[in-house]
């Protein structure tokens, strides 16, 4: 046979355009070959399977080969094939109309890679690459004539009669000037690595099997064990450290989904972890961008997600706001949960030791998700300076004889930085208080979020008041100075730190307490961190810090009771300092005069 024709009316710019705006993921042409080829492959299987062809479907398998001085690509599968009407039909008609319609639609977002990668341009893809185009076919079929259609990028196609013994098609690429980079084995075995990596049908690059073709999140959970999981995670990520632990994910209804998600060990610099888990559509790579499907707090999971039911066709706020995506978020979210409650009720010590790097996805999910919350109240753990760990039931029972205030409040106390804060933590501890570690990257938003959703409970920095008033109590106890005394020293301070908005008081601190206490009211240091936290770093809140005397502290009796001024001032300087030193905030000339004065002292 021999036959000319024309493509349709409209198309006459369509090839300019597929060559000009894919111009940066022009790589994707074999990607969408390869999956031709993988369906025709499948489709053939399908049928075998139905008793409907009685071929080998055993060997199928997609070829992909170049030859740099004739410059073509090959792509050849012993799939199901075409009839010379079935290319009319698909080729000429189907796959050109979806093309025309992909470039109507997108031409003007020609640079959004978002959308392009994401994309099954399809079958006209080719011509990013190729200046000709022909299709070698034959169909499954018995006594159907194999055809070859050729088509150079113009609306011009031809189809003639060939010779092929075997059922199949082989796309041969003329590849274009331009675009001769992908002559290249190196170049064609990258792009096969990315994109076909587990496609189900076996491709081979050179007598390279590029593919396997069964990955483990294809399989059933009871046939695989940890080290199967192990392995996955390995041939994933060749560098990666192992992971704690792992969730095979598995839903057909209401939307398709399977895939593995595993917990990776947490480096503090977490930003390079993101973005690792990969998203695949019936086996395909399609991107490592899950930012809409996962939830955000699981963005840091590695892993493989694969969905037919994610709508990839599409542009970004549509993703959001797509039904099975919402849906599919929420699965997640719920699967994560139920396996950390398992994790935690079977193992609790695993659980305890792995809780550095679980316990920022948890906290992460606490905040963002409050659904999330709910779940993970029940095995979110508190840990403390002594490396205890606590659930929230467990921490309220433990605290509530010793740290509750006068007004039937739960006080929980922290660190941020139990170096920094010693002084202030041995004081709490004397007083058999319990104090946890928030440490963490995300602890203080998990702080706020704790304090909303606890009852009658409040959560105070360590070094947030005097240790008698951190938890305060009916009991008062006195001060040993007069009235006149308390005011006078005030006074006294004032003068000698020369600084008369200073807030000073008078305390009845345990005499074994420092003479002098810098305290940083919880809500002022919150003020101050919002403040920090909006950029506004150089906005320092005013006499932020409090000063506590102790007025039962005996050198605070010795400068009361000192007559002369200068050796009243000496005193209370080096005091001061001290405490400003406990609070890590004695810097700069201040901190030079005090060591002057300290080695004074001694000498
Ligand atoms: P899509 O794959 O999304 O349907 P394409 O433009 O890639 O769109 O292909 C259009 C049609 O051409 C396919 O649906 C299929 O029927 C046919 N086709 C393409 N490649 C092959 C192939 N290698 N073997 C058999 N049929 C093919």
């Amino acid at each position: 046979m021999q036959e000319k024709g024309t493509l349709s009316i409209h198309t006459e710019n369509i090839f300019p355009i597929i060559k000009k705006f894919l111009y940066s993921d022009h790589e994707i042409f074999l990607r969408e070959l390869v999956s031709n080829a993988i369906d025709a492959c499948q489709k053939l299987k399908k049928l075998g399977s139905l008793g409907e062809y009685e071929g080998d479907i055993e060997n199928l398998k997609v070829n992909v080969s170049f030859d740099a001085e004739a410059k073509t690509i090959t792509v050849s599968d012993n799939g199901i094939g075409m009839t010379a009407e079935e290319i009319k039909y698909y080729i000429n008609q189907i796959a050109m109309s979806g093309a025309s319609d992909f470039i109507e639609k997108y031409k003007d977002k020609g640079e959004d890679k978002q959308i392009i990668g994401h994309f099954g341009l399809g079958f006209y893809s080719a011509f990013m690459v190729a200046k000709q185009v022909e299709i070698i076919t034959k169909s499954y079929q018995k006594d159907t004539e194999p055809v070859k259609w050729v088509c150079e990028g113009d609306t011009e196609f031809d189809i003639t009669s060939v010779e092929k013994e075997t059922q199949g098609t082989d796309i041969v690429l003329h590849i274009a000037g331009d675009s001769e980079e992908f002559l290249d084995k190196a170049r064609l075995q990258g792009i096969l690595n990315k994109y076909a990596k587990f496609l189900p049908v076996t491709v081979v690059l050179e007598e390279e099997v590029i593919n396997n073709t069964a990955p483990l999140w294809t399989k059933a959970p009871n046939e695989l064990s940890d080290e199967d999981y192990l392995n996955f995670y390995k041939e994933l990520y060749p560098m990666a450290e192992e992971p704690l632990f792992w969730i095979h994910l598995n839903v057909d209804f209401p939307f398709e989904l399977t895939g593995v998600l595993y917990f990776p060990k947490i480096r503090n610099n977490f930003e390079v972890q993101r973005n690792q888990i990969q998203l695949y559509s019936r086996q395909v790579f399609i991107t490592d961008e899950v930012k809409d499907v996962v939830p955000e707090f699981l963005m840091l999971l590695h892993g493989v997600i694969d969905s037919p039911d994610i709508p990839l066709n599409v542009s970004r706020s549509y993703l959001q706001a797509d039904a099975n995506v919402k849906k599919i978020n929420t699965y997640i979210t719920k699967k994560v949960a139920d396996k950390l409650q398992e994790l935690f009720k079977n193992d609790r010590k695993a659980f305890e030791e792995k809780w550095d790097s679980i316990g920022l996805f948890v906290k992460y999910g606490m905040v963002t998700d409050e659904k999330f919350y709910s779940k993970a109240e029940k095995f979110c753990l508190l840990k403390n300076v002594e490396a205890a760990y606590h659930t929230f039931e467990e921490y309220k029972e433990k605290v509530k004889p010793l740290q509750t205030d006068k007004d039937e409040n739960l006080i929980w106390l922290f660190t941020n930085d139990a170096e920094k804060q010693d002084t202030y933590i041995q004081s709490a501890k004397k007083r058999n208080y319990d104090i946890l570690q928030f440490d963490g990257p995300i602890d203080n938003h998990f702080i706020g979020i704790l304090e909303r959703n606890l009852e009658k409970t409040q959560l105070k920095r360590v070094d947030a008041d005097v240790v008698d008033k951190l938890i305060s109590k009916e009991e008062s106890a006195e001060v040993v100075l007069s009235k006149e005394e308390q005011e006078s020293i005030i006074e006294a301070f004032k003068k000698a730190l020369g600084d008369d908005k200073l807030t000073i008081t008078v305390e009845a601190l345990p005499t074994d307490e420092l003479p002098v206490v810098i305290t940083l009211p919880e809500y002022m240091r919150r003020m101050q961190e919002m403040a920090d936290a909006q950029g506004m770093g150089g906005f320092m809140m005013p006499s932020q810090h409090q000063i506590a005397i102790n007025g039962n502290h005996t050198l605070i009796d010795k400068i009361v009771k000192t007559e002369e001024e200068a050796e009243q001032a000496r005193l209370i300087k080096q005091l001061y300092d001290i405490a400003l030193l406990s609070q890590d905030l004695l810097k700069g000339n201040r901190l030079t005069k005090f060591i002057e004065r300290s080695i004074n002292l001694v000498s």
